[in-house]
């Protein structure tokens, strides 16, 4: 029985690796193919210059042959976790460093920990090569070592404070609420859930950049006014220190009720002129208007119910523990669970992605309708575009399937289609 487990497993993750290489390797000869006769999306025709879009087409085949062998190294990582004996060898380390003191839970939550510390290691070279390697030739990195280690050791202090006491519950509650725990579970998720929606942007990002309220100087005024036809309060408008780790400019919108925020960078706001910086503030509003947040999340929850029920019929079935050798326990199902489910449910992401972009035309829609002209945003749209060294000609498979967003050519498009 159990090679039927680790043959059907491993036959979906040869297709999730195969699937994500030939997606690269196609984007790459794709950007190779239209850098060759320069041929570059009209809207960018006159507003890039030769070099920039050389320097862009070197940016992406850079990161892309990059991610040929990181992404091969890391399916090799998560194969060895599995099938290498980790697991046992983790699990038993777990066992006898508490020797059965206290809460069989504590035995559970060191497990994940062991394991969650065994990955990031693993993907440590990988990250310091991106970040001191492609981002550093490029000129985007700003990090010093020194910022880039104290981050990951801020990151541990939290995993241990928020994620050490969340897993506690969980496996608590599989323990003692019977045959429906994975309902109660649910529940505890969802209601942790929000609270994290809520405590993430004012008590957690703080510890890691510096926030300011947005709204003094020339943009003062029109933020003020634009806020006031929306309906947002002005007290949820920062700019954030982002320039501090990378020279990539960005922006967002976060939380629910009250604790809802729009970020700007200060890259961001240094590299734009005043009516674009509004356009991207008046396109952050529209995703709280169009109530996208609650939309993600009740996707988010809805993935995490069906999950948790397949989790519980899987706890009871012991080949799928026998066939990487673990003991049968609720920890070790559910770390087996988040392992083993990668290749069955990585279609999810590309789902996922879709209505991510369906959310950002309706955002850029908004802004033009607010603002009155697709213009600004149009302009904000290309400036980040060269500013960033996006990938102007991505393959419209790989687009497809990776992109949050539409590629700028596709927003541009549909922003003039709107405003004719
Ligand atoms: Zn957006």
């Amino acid at each position: 029985m159990d090679i039927v487990i680790v043959g059907l497993f491993l036959a979906f993750f040869t297709i999730e690796v195969l699937v994500e290489f030939v997606l690269n390797e196609l984007n790459i000869r794709h950007v190779q193919k239209n850098s060759t006769v320069r041929k570059v999306p009209d809207f960018f025709q006159g507003k890039i210059s030769d070099a920039e879009y050389d320097q862009s087409v070197r940016y992406t085949l850079t990161k892309a042959r990059f991610q040929r062998w990181s992404g091969i190294y890391s399916r090799i990582i998560v194969l060895l976790v599995l099938f290498g004996g980790t697991l046992p060898f983790l699990d038993q380390l777990a066992a006898t460093s508490l020797q059965q003191q206290g809460f069989a839970q504590v035995h559970g939550v060191v497990f994940c920990i062991a394991v969650a510390i065994v990955f990031s290691l693993a993907t440590l070279p990988v990250d310091l090569y991106s970040t001191f390697g492609i981002e550093t030739q490029f000129g985007f990195n700003k990090t010093t070592l020194g910022l880039y280690f104290s981050d990951k050791l801020k990151g541990f202090i939290l995993g241990l404070l928020i994620g050490a006491p969340f897993l506690f519950v969980v496996l608590w509650l599989m323990e003692a609420t019977g045959q429906y725990w994975w309902l109660w579970a649910f529940a505890f998720i969802t209601v942790f859930q929000l609270l994290m929606i809520v405590i993430l942007p004012s008590f957690i990002a703080p510890w890691f950049n510096k926030f300011e309220p947005l709204g003094e100087g020339d943009l003062g005024d029109r933020i003020l006014a634009l806020a006031k036809q929306i309906g947002f309060e002005t007290s949820g408008i920062f700019s954030m220190d982002g320039s501090k780790r990378s020279a990539h400019s960005n922006a967002y919108f976060t939380g629910i009720g009250k604790a809802k925020r729009i970020v700007l960078f200060d890259t961001l706001i240094e590299q734009m002129t005043i009516d674009q910086g509004l356009a991207v503030l008046a396109h952050e509003m529209g995703h709280y208007k169009m109530q996208h947040i609650r939309r993600m999340l009740v996707m988010q929850m809805l993935f995490i119910f069906i999950g948790l029920y397949i989790l519980s019929l899987l706890l009871n079935y012991e080949p799928l523990f026998a066939a990487v050798g673990l003991q049968p326990s609720n920890h070790a199902g559910l770390v087996l669970f988040s392992l083993l489910s990668g290749p069955f449910t990585f279609y999810l992401g590309p789902l996922m992605n879709l209505l991510s972009r369906t959310h950002e035309y309706e955002a850029d829609h908004f802004a033009a309708i607010t603002l009155r002209s697709g213009k600004p945003m149009e302009e904000a749209l290309i400036n980040l575009t060269l500013k960033n060294l996006s990938n102007l000609t991505p393959h419209p498979w790989y687009s497809g399937y990776h992109y949050s967003h539409p590629t700028p050519a596709e927003r541009i498009g549909a922003i003039r289609k709107l405003m004719v």
